[in-house]
């Protein structure tokens, strides 16, 4: 063994109590760290020959890179939809980096049977049926590629072809349907070999990002073959739902394969407020749902739920044959994207284990309340103006000034970015460049929105000659 090893062996103790020393320093000034930063490019070093230990690298670390670390888990961070950690997921976390077990065999490792206890859980919070099959994936992205690809086999099925075996070339292209997707369904079907530009959108409802259901029905009709249809559950400008319900009844009628994407709305399900936008969540065939994202969980973690075990299996057997039968251990092989597999249930068990319904319904419920009001705040400002009802926990207002450009928009950003108080990140909302908050974080409380506020109205009073193009 190297003597480096061997001296690290021995100094295990120290690494880790320095490591978690520093994390303390971290998350003890989340409160007031920026929580956006530009960060330029750092030189790049040569590869030492020579290592110098582990408290070595540690405090290189320290002084070189810790000090400009994005504070995106602190609370005043509302750029797209980023949760935090909370204390009982960052145990879990640092755990499965310790014990690092390779989770993909049912009965070689605790790993996996804690993976299934912790989908178990997923299953109760979501009030999804007993023949949902769960696994966790690395986040939404990879969720909605794997529903995708389980709905594309299932449209060979209907037309007897085995799409996993024989490729699905020579073959009419399987239609995605849906009214708002997220990007990463585009980018799914591109990675899929779908093609991105292929996808059938279909209308809204007028003010509004859901589905047109008689839109859908009326396609549903024309089109008269298979046809996946992903539909939207908590949108990421304004959070809005499709009726899943209603989308599900259309299943009696057409043959379709139903993805639902989850990601962040499926989390509406804590309220009793807003439960009912998931009702209807058990008509999906496959099931989009991140924890890195509401849970508060540390990334990367999102999970995969589906009906159709036996068309997973068919997506993503491994046939190596010392892998062997996909009903023994090692059965994630078969079942997931990822031969090899991170632990990372752990993190989210943890968290559920640690504050149980109650705790994450009030981080879910808080997020909601301190999301409208701001939204208030902003309805009644003059500098600015709501595109869109705060539905849950996303904020998507406007410059109210004419002729604000995107451009405009991203500077006036990356201003509040620089004073570092508060960060937003923009988007477009039905053409309009416009800018989101999104309040997903377990630590946010109404002083932060109102310090959130403040600094929006400060740094547009000292920006607003400059936004608009001369
Ligand atoms: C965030 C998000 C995704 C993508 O999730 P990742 O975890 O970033 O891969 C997909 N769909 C929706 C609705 C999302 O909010």
């Amino acid at each position: 063994m190297h003597p480096l090893l061997e001296n690290d062996k021995q100094d295990l103790r120290q690494i880790l109590s320095n490591t978690v020393t520093l994390a303390e320093e971290y998350l003890a000034q989340q409160e007031s760290l920026p929580p956006g930063r530009f960060i330029k490019d750092i030189p790049l070093e040569d590869i030492p020959e020579r290592g110098e230990s582990a408290l070595h690298a540690l405090e290189y670390f320290k002084q070189h890179y810790a000090p400009y670390i994005t504070n995106s888990a602190g609370p005043r961070y509302f750029g797209f939809v980023t949760g935090g950690s909370t204390p009982a997921a960052v145990a879990g976390d640092w755990l499965v980096s310790a014990y690092d077990q390779n989770a993909c065999g049912s009965n070689d490792s605790i790993a996996p049977q804690v993976e299934r206890q912790t989908i178990h859980f997923f299953k109760q919070l979501f009030g999804l049926d007993d023949i949902y099959f769960g696994s966790f994936v690395t986040g939404a992205t990879v969720s909605n590629q794997v529903g995708l690809a389980l709905g594309r086999q299932w449209v060979g099925e209907q037309y007897g072809k085995d799409f996993s075996a024989e490729g699905s070339y020579n073959v009419l292209p399987v239609k995605v349907v849906s009214a708002t997707p997220h990007s990463s369904i585009l980018k799914s079907m591109a990675i899929l070999g779908m093609g991105r530009n292929t996808l059938v959108k279909i209308d809204t409802l007028p003010d509004r990002e859901a589905i047109d259901i008689v839109a859908l029905e009326k396609y549903l009709q024309t089109v008269n073959e298979p046809v996946i249809v992903v539909a939207n559950a908590g949108t990421v400008n304004t959070v809005d739902f499709d009726d899943l319900e209603a989308i599900g009844k259309l299943k009696a009628k057409y043959p379709f394969w139903l993805h639902i994407d989850a990601a962040f709305g499926g989390f509406a399900v804590l309220s009793k407020k807003y439960t009912h936008l998931v009702q209807g969540i058990n008509h999906g065939d496959s099931i989009t749902i991140d924890a890195h994202k509401w849970l508060n969980v540390p990334y990367d973690a999102a999970m995969q739920f589906t009906r159709h075990k036996r068309i997973q299996l068919k997506v993503f057997q491994n046939s190596a044959a010392y892998l062997g039968d996909p009903e023994q251990s090692p059965d994630y092989f078969h079942y997931t994207p990822e031969n090899s597999r991170r632990w990372r249930a752990l993190p989210s068990w943890f968290t559920l284990k640690a504050y149980g319904r109650e705790g994450h319904r009030e981080i879910v419920e808080r997020n909601c309340d301190t999301a409208y009001s701001l939204g208030e705040k902003i309805k009644q400002s003059s500098e600015f103006r709501l595109l869109a009802p705060v539905r849950m926990n996303v904020v998507c207002f406007t410059l109210n000034q004419e002729g604000v450009t995107f451009d405009g928009i991203r500077a006036y950003l990356s201003a509040i970015r620089d004073d570092g108080r508060a960060f937003f990140t923009p988007t477009l909302y039905k053409g309009v460049p416009a800018i989101r908050a999104a309040i997903s974080n377990w630590q946010t409380t109404e002083a932060d929105i109102q310090l959130a506020f403040d600094v929006l109205t400060e740094v547009y009073q000292t920006q607003k000659h400059t936004l608009i193009p001369a």
